[in-house]
């Protein structure tokens, strides 16, 4: 592991420096870095965790504490497990196809592809995809599953090669992956090279004003280095040459910015309404003042007590606590608070790559889902807080015990 200490502070929008606090969680190991049981005595490595603001375009990003050649190789999210999200991209690849009249002839290129859980749509209906993908172990799942797909990062080299070799994108995604990459000027530069001259690249990402109003601070990892709002995600994309034409709030992952961009001298797709509007609501909400950033950190805090206090009022009591799921932003959320096994017996989880395992930092023991039934605990700490609703329905067994559970974000609530 290397630690990037030298470009620290400078904004990889602007280049200006950030000297601002956002969010300091303290020092964590990275939240996806599940451990073996003999590796257990040997120790982890932590990382701050600090996100800073650019107070000269209220870019929010995180030093690459950790290069993310050494987080990508090996990735631990298989996004096909979530039932609730395999729903939405099977009904979103029905959509394209429709708006954009997608064939056998057409393209679609998806940067940070996973394990082909969404370019498998557009195969099966033999609209021709290609997926972009760091993680060697993700990327050889998707081609043994039937999508085409390079383990490489998606970057204005990869995309020059594909071009070179005659691949352009009538459709070019990026779900959930542009906050993760480093070098963002250089990456959706790559994705204008790739883009056809009338082609449509459309982005979805983490909103930054649904994680500071949902109080979603333990999204904040190692391996996301930009919390973007759209004040500055627009910047991005006009600087490289890029027009955003749509722009849209959508409720995933706690609340995310669906984005759409072409050319910026294709005239097909005019501007929407929604770019104006949403700019100018940015700055009504107060996202172009430096309050707006520097507020979050006393609200972080306050959640820390209040959790805390609610988890010692319940092991007073001599109550029994499990964590359901062992996401990055539970580990997150452990880690920051100091909740390990003083607390929570063990953790569950639906992924078969993380069960056996241990939770990074807390050491937690991670188990298969039908422990519950056998231990019957009475709290079960819901830490994918994003699914909560399916969890509860999933997990409605713990009432004929009398269970009940806990949620800690947006604030604590015991259901
Ligand atoms: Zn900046």
């Amino acid at each position: 592991m290397t630690i990037r200490a030298s470009d620290a502070q400078v904004c990889r929008v602007c280049g200006s420096r950030m000297e601002h606090t956002f969010a300091d969680l303290g020092m964590i190991p990275l939240c996806q870095k599940y451990i073996e049981i003999q590796d257990l005595d040997r120790g982890e490595t932590f990382y701050p965790l600090r996100a800073r603001v650019c107070m000269q375009c209220f870019y929010v990003g995180l030093p690459e504490y950790v290069r993310a050649e050494d987080i990508f190789t090996e990735y631990a999210y298989f996004s096909s497990y979530s039932d609730s999200w395999t729903k939405y991209i099977a009904a979103s690849v029905e959509q394209f196809v429709d708006e954009f009249s997608l064939g056998p002839s057409s393209q679609v290129v998806e940067m940070g592809s996973n394990d082909g859980y969404l370019l498998q749509f557009f195969v099966a209906r033999g609209i021709p995809a290609l997926g972009v993908e760091p993680a060697a172990n993700v990327a050889k799942i998707a081609n043994a599953k039937g999508v085409p797909t390079l383990a490489k990062f998606f970057n204005l080299q990869t995309a020059a090669t594909l071009k070179e070799e005659g691949k352009s994108a009538d459709l070019l995604l990026a779900y959930n992956c542009l906050d993760h990459v480093p070098d963002l000027n250089d990456v959706v530069a790559g994705m204008k090279i790739l883009l056809k001259p009338r082609g449509v690249i459309q982005v979805e990402f983490p909103y930054l004003r649904s994680m500071v109003e949902g109080n979603q601070f333990d999204t904040i990892y190692h391996d996301r280095f930009s919390y973007f709002s759209f004040l500055a995600a627009h910047h991005v994309f006009t600087h490289n040459g890029l027009r955003v034409f749509d722009i849209e709030r959508i409720p995933l992952h706690g609340g995310s910015l669906r984005l759409r961009a072409c050319h910026a001298d294709d005239s097909t797709h005019p501007v929407q309404s929604s770019v104006a509007r949403l700019l100018a609501d940015e700055e009504v909400c107060g996202m172009k003042s430096p309050e707006y950033y520097t507020m979050f950190m006393r609200q972080i805090t306050a959640t820390k007590h209040n959790l805390l206090d609610c988890l010692v009022r319940l092991k007073r009591d001599g109550r029994s606590i499990v964590g359901y799921g062992a996401p990055a932003k539970g580990n997150v959320l452990l880690n920051y608070c100091g909740i390990r096994s003083d607390f929570i017996d063990y953790l569950v989880d639906r992924s078969p790559y993380k069960c056996g395992k241990y939770a990074p930092g807390t050491q937690l023991p991670i188990r298969d889902v039908e422990q519950i039934r056998i231990t019957r605990p009475e709290y079960l700490f819901i830490l994918p807080w994003n699914i909560k609703n399916e969890i509860v329905e999933q997990m409605s067994y713990l009432r004929e015990w009398g269970g009940k559970f806990l949620v800690a974000i947006p604030e604590i609530e015991i259901l």
